[in-house]
């Protein structure tokens, strides 16, 4: 009697299941995987508020379950709607829904060509993917982002009159531009100068370029200004110049065993032990790849620089120092009787007693204070919008970096660490990345000609009030 009521039981709950699984599996199927409510994700680059004449913008769509269906991008302005890009990826089954997971799209924008004017668009962007939500519309992702369309150029306007530059030499222009500018200067062929505002502080659209013409650059190079506003437009402006060519001595230097001997293991640090190799093939190493190397890092700590002119007057030279280089010296290297190197010095060699005090030759703030390779210890100090002294060899350093020195201070005391055969004080002068002749930086006649009369012209003349 049991077993026969039990077995209708037993196929209702058989077919129950069945049932279930036949509704409920595809049912949780669709809910997972037809209808997931995953949006599209969009990346936009640059992330920039601002377009120019011509920008480059980059979409990078992706969706990961149900794959990309459909992307459009417009902008409008004043009611009108421009087209940028538009796309559509199509479904490839019931199961599957899309195949496109991921897109790149490159847009560019010339609002001029696209009917768009100067002044505010509203750019959207919309990325519909494969899903069955929103009854088979699919997931959005929308974008909306304020825009402001800027296709004119900065305006550069030159205030500097005459500027005179040696092969070798530094100068300065001092220009106003029409609007703010991320990034302005001189361009001297291959090098550029950046400029900045800030030298008078109510006054933000004029601007100073510290620049240089190199030791080893033709005197004819081009150089002007160039500007870049926010939105990429680019200015370029001529200014009155003249370069004056330079000849630079020569000279040669004795490399003796007893040299290499005392020095080499000093550079071990720097070089590795280099076995299996001769004491002279240390030195070239030295000589040409350690230098190369010290020259990149005095650019990238010359690379930032504070936009206030720190210094006044003339720069201080080592006080009671013979000359025993110059600057710009072709120097060959001769071993054993012959010539094994060729360097260029670039900076002003100047000896004193052993372990004289080095005063600071203008007031700044200390970047750099440690050992550098064939410099030996090193002090660095930025003067401000670009202009640097350097002096190594020491064998003493007296500040710390981030500190603020006064003209004449104390930083050290002079030495021969690093790639000196005798006790004296390397002097260099760097304008950004360009090391310079020194000597004008010593001339009282030339700072004012060249230098400290445009910081004045720049400067507002004053209004007598009577009364
Ligand atoms: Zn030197």
């Amino acid at each position: 009697m049991n077993t026969k009521a039990k077995k209708p039981i037993r196929i209702k709950l058989v077919l129950a299941i069945v049932l279930l699984l036949v509704i409920l599996v595809p049912a949780a199927w669709v809910l997972a995987v037809r209808l997931e409510g995953e949006r599209p994700v969009v990346k936009l680059t640059p992330e920039t508020s601002v377009v120019g004449a011509s920008t480059d913008l980059v979409l990078d769509l992706a969706d990961e379950r149900c794959g990309l269906r459909g992307v459009r991008v417009t902008m409008t302005q004043k009611g009108k709607e421009v087209a940028l890009a538009e796309a559509s990826f199509p479904a490839v089954g019931l199961l599957k829904g899309g195949i496109v997971n991921s897109k790149r799209l490159e847009i560019k924008l010339q609002p001029e060509a696209q009917g768009l004017a100067d002044g505010e668009a509203l750019l959207r962007i919309a990325v519909t993917d494969h899903s069955w939500r929103n009854w088979w519309h699919g997931n959005r992702t929308l974008i909306e982002k304020t825009v402001t369309i800027d296709t004119r150029p900065p305006s550069i306007a030159v205030v500097s009159r005459a500027h005179y530059i040696s092969q070798g030499g530094s100068g300065l222009v001092v220009y106003r531009l029409s609007e703010r500018c991320p990034s302005s200067g001189v361009q001297v062929g291959e090098h550029f100068f950046p400029g900045y505002p800030g030298f008078l502080a109510e006054d933000e659209s004029l601007h100073l370029a510290f620049f240089a013409v190199a030791y080893d650059q033709d005197p004819d190079v081009r150089i002007f200004l160039r500007a870049m506003d926010e939105a990429g437009n680019d200015a370029k402006a001529g200014f009155p110049h003249l370069v004056n060519p330079r000849r630079f001595p020569n000279d040669i230097i004795q490399i003796s065993d007893r040299f290499l001997d005392w020095k080499m293991p000093e550079f071990e640090a720097d070089i590795g032990a280099m076995p299996g190799t001769s004491r002279l093939e240390q030195f070239l190493t030295v000589n040409r790849e350690l230098r190369q190397s010290n020259y990149q890092t005095v650019k990238q700590i010359c690379s930032q620089t504070d936009a206030v002119v720190h210094w006044e007057g003339v720069f201080s030279r080592l006080p009671r120092s013979a000359p025993k280089a110059s600057f710009a010296e072709q120097r060959d290297y001769r071993y054993a009787g012959e010539i094994v190197d060729h360097q260029v010095h670039l900076g002003a060699d100047l000896a004193s007693v052993a372990q004289s005090p080095v005063p600071a030759a203008n007031s700044g703030r200390v970047v750099f204070g440690e050992n550098l390779g064939i410099y030996g210890k090193t002090v660095i100090i930025d003067h401000g919008f670009g202009l640097f002294s350097m002096y190594s060899h020491l064998s003493l350093i007296e500040v710390e970096k981030g500190q603020m020195v006064a003209k004449n201070d104390i930083i050290g005391r002079t030495g021969m660490t690093g790639l000196a055969g005798g006790d004296h004080l390397h002097f260099s002068m760097i304008v950004h990345d360009t090391f310079v002749n020194p000597v004008e930086w010593w001339d009282p006649v030339w700072i004012r000609n060249n230098i400290t009369s445009k910081l004045e012209d720049a400067k507002p003349v004053a209004t007598e009030t009577s009364g």
